[in-house]
């Protein structure tokens, strides 16, 4: 058990970040928050107290009240009563990171309008989780949440994401795991390098590597449980010949210049400029020497 530092907070909304499975993955500074803020507000408040019991903090007699997607707009006056009254009021989420595709976000954004302060103990994320353990690229990625239910619109959304030069996170459902990764082979390509993430933190905790391909053909064969992150690398160069850049440049060469067509082609085809104008010249001077 930690030894716990009970203080006096400051008044404001305190954001703390809960365990995505181990217990013991909880700051000691949202320990402290927990024990020491006058109102305690969460989206399972079921949840919170075993957290809290795991941990040993007491409620000793401070509200805890729920606070989820169906009845915020009911439970957000009172917290914004206690933040007016200039009690410290904490909030967490499920599980992770409040607002990371849960609950939070409209009584932050109350709390700012109002001047109250906004306060936040980070930990726990599932996406970050599942972004280290994946093996593929970090230096840029792109949080998508959860993708539509149905084949159609989600089939959308990932062409939507297709071109972005970032590695694409994703939370999904056991359920829907399997047609998901097959749609986005069809729509991605099945050669995409991906992870599933499963299970984070916990006793059966899986990562799975491979294509897209690979990843849906697994999931096909043997559905899995559990909670879970999909990762997706980035669209590879698109390789485009020397004949394409040739094509692209005559197109644009009769009513630019030479550096306004190079210029134009390597941006539309996300090449090197001096590549692209060497060609152009090439094509330049043979065209000059027809005409002569
Ligand atoms: N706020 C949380 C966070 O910061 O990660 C996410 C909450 S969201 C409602 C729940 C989803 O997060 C799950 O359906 C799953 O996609 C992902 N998730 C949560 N815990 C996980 C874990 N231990 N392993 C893998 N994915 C997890």
């Amino acid at each position: 058990m930690v030894n716990l530092n009970r203080q006096a907070l400051a008044p404001g909304i305190y954001l703390i970040a809960t365990p995505i499975g181990a217990a013991r993955d909880i700051t000691l500074r949202s320990l402290d928050i927990l024990a020491s803020a006058d109102v305690i507000a969460a989206e399972d408040t079921r949840s919170l107290r075993k957290l809290m019991d795991i941990h040993g903090i007491a409620l000793e007699g401070r509200p805890l009240i729920a606070y989820h997607d169906h009845n915020g707009a009911q439970a957000r006056p009172r917290l914004m009563a206690a933040l007016e009254a200039g009690k410290s009021v904490v909030y967490a989420s499920e599980a992770g990171t409040p607002m990371v595709a849960d609950p939070g976000f409209d009584l932050a954004r109350a709390a700012i309008a109002a001047g109250h302060c906004v306060i936040s103990a980070p930990g726990p994320s599932a996406v970050v989780t599942a972004l280290t353990l994946s093996g593929l690229p970090t230096d840029r990625f792109l949080f998508a949440g959860f993708l539509p239910s149905t084949c159609a619109a989600r089939k959308t959304a990932l062409r939507d994401l297709a071109a972005v030069p970032a590695t694409l996170a994703f939370y999904e459902s056991p359920k829907r795991v399997a047609a998901m990764l097959r749609d986005a082979a069809d729509v991605l390509g099945g050669d995409r390098a991906a992870a599933l993430c499963r299970e984070l933190t916990k006793k059966f905790e899986e990562v799975l590597r491979g294509t897209l391909a690979e990843l849906a053909q697994e999931l096909q064969a043997t559905p899995r449980k559990g909670e879970m992150v999909v990762v997706i690398d980035r669209a590879g160069e698109v390789s485009v010949n020397e004949s394409d850049i040739e094509t692209a440049l005559r197109a644009v060469m009769g009513n630019m210049s030479v550096r306004d067509a190079a210029d134009a082609v390597s941006h539309d085809l996300g090449l090197k400029r001096r590549q692209v104008y060497q060609i152009a010249l090439r094509i330049g001077a043979d065209e000059r020497g027809h005409d002569g």
